[in-house]
């Protein structure tokens, strides 16, 4: 049933078999009963109603239960009708109204027009029964027969566009499902593949910071010294110019300490290379002890470690550095591994900014002077270019003089 086929069928429910024939006269007029189609066309104005030729197919029962049967097969059978007529008094059985409650009980679809006579109810009392609806309508008796095919066609008309209707929404109400279940798949996909991303994200986090570890420790093996985990030169170097420059801004005296084993060479050659090493590594374990926290200590050459003392007077690194080179003569030794109780010493010398260095290499260079000093004063003592001056000597005043911090009483003269 479309719209090239509609559907034309149509109930009677009326105990008067007379009026059944009068239906059939209206409903199924033979073709060329001219004045039928005047009418028609005259009410409708629409060529495209049904032809004569799409006659209505038109039942009829004298009861409502008779009625009640005829629907439930023609729903059965696929091909339900579009309209009924129904009386409104049917003795004995059903009346009008409660054929019709029963009829859309098993087709709600179905449209009803009811037919009275003014001695039956009125219209207020049958909508309050059965609900106002726009599938019901009234048509009192006596009825003519234009009433009667403008009614069917009409309901026959809007039966067929509501199927139309229902289908459209039908095909709709797939789409509409169709597309939800093509988004919720889109959105399991992205939620999936955000899940990939967050782990992407949380494992290149951790590569991150694995590499930043890994730098921080390049960084420690790049600035030390690998055999006695002392900063190297260059790292040494560059705390050293901060710090020079810091203590010249603030006027703050800084003091430096060169520090080199003695006898290294007979050292190397009695024992070995190995024992040279690990003489060199007991020695940096026992300056690298010895320090403050703000020291800072690199090893210079192959036997020798310079010291930086920052704010820090001359006077008081001259004590600093005759502790470590007691802490070295004491203990370095005992310290050794391979050749134990070895007596291992170190000649200090030390200097400080108060003699105007301005780079650390003038620095050093004023406590290698220093260092120099101690090796030729006997090895095992610390020596500091001292600014004290003694001397009628005009000369002698420009040059700071090299004194003795070790207690000459102390000094070692055997190992000389
Ligand atoms: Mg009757």
């Amino acid at each position: 049933m479309d719209a090239n086929n509609p559907n034309l069928r149509v109930l009677v429910i009326d105990d008067n078999l007379s009026i059944h024939e009068d239906f059939r006269k209206i409903l199924q007029a033979k073709a060329g009963e001219e004045s039928f189609d005047e009418a028609r066309t005259a009410l409708f104005g629409d060529p495209s109603l049904p032809k004569e030729s799409e006659q209505f197919e038109l039942d009829c029962a004298d009861q409502g239960q008779a009625g009640l049967t005829m629907v439930q097969l023609a729903r059965s059978e696929g091909r339900p009708y579009a309209m009924a007529f129904v009386d409104m008094r049917m003795p004995p059985g059903w009346d009008g109204l409660e054929t019709i409650e029963r009829l859309w009980e098993e087709d709600a679809e179905l449209q009803v027009v009811i037919c009275t006579a003014y001695s039956d109810q009125p219209w207020d009392e049958v909508t309050k029964r059965i609900g106002r609806n726009d599938k019901l309508l009234i048509l009192q008796k006596p009825f003519n027969s234009i009433e009667v095919s403008q009614l069917a066609t009409a309901f026959c008309r809007k039966w067929g566009l509501a199927r139309e209707v229902a289908g459209q929404l039908d095909k709709l109400n797939r789409k509409v499902d169709e597309r939800t279940a093509e988004l919720r798949g889109a959105n399991e996909q992205l939620t999936q593949s955000n899940a990939v991303l967050v782990q992407t994200v949380a494992d290149l986090e951790i590569a991150q910071s694995e590499i930043l570890l890994k730098n921080d420790e390049l960084e420690r093996l790049a600035s030390r010294d690998p055999l006695t985990g002392c900063l190297n030169r260059r790292a040494f170097f560059s705390q050293f110019e901060t710090a020079l420059n810091e203590s010249r801004e603030h006027g703050i005296e800084l003091s430096c300490l060169m520090v080199d084993i003695d006898n290294f060479k007979r050292i190397n050659d009695q024992f070995g290379h190995a024992v040279g090493d690990q003489a060199i590594q007991a020695i940096a374990n026992c300056l690298s002890t010895g320090l403050r926290l703000m020291d800072i200590i690199g090893r210079y050459g192959g036997e020798e470690f310079c010291v930086m003392f920052p704010r820090t007077k001359l006077a008081e690194a001259a004590v600093l550095a005759e502790r470590l080179r007691i802490r070295v003569a004491t203990e370095a030794g005992v310290r050794m591994r391979m050749a134990s109780r070895l007596a291992i010493t170190v000649s200090c010398g030390i200097s400080s900014t108060m003699h105007g260095a301005r780079v650390p290499l003038a620095l050093i260079d004023q406590a290698d002077k220093a260092l120099y000093a101690a090796k030729e004063g006997g090895r095992n003592c610390v020596m500091a270019l001292d600014p004290i001056i003694d001397g009628a000597n005009a000369s002698d005043q420009a040059k700071p003089q090299v004194r003795r911090i070790t207690p000459q009483v102390l000094s070692p003269q055997a190992s000389r």
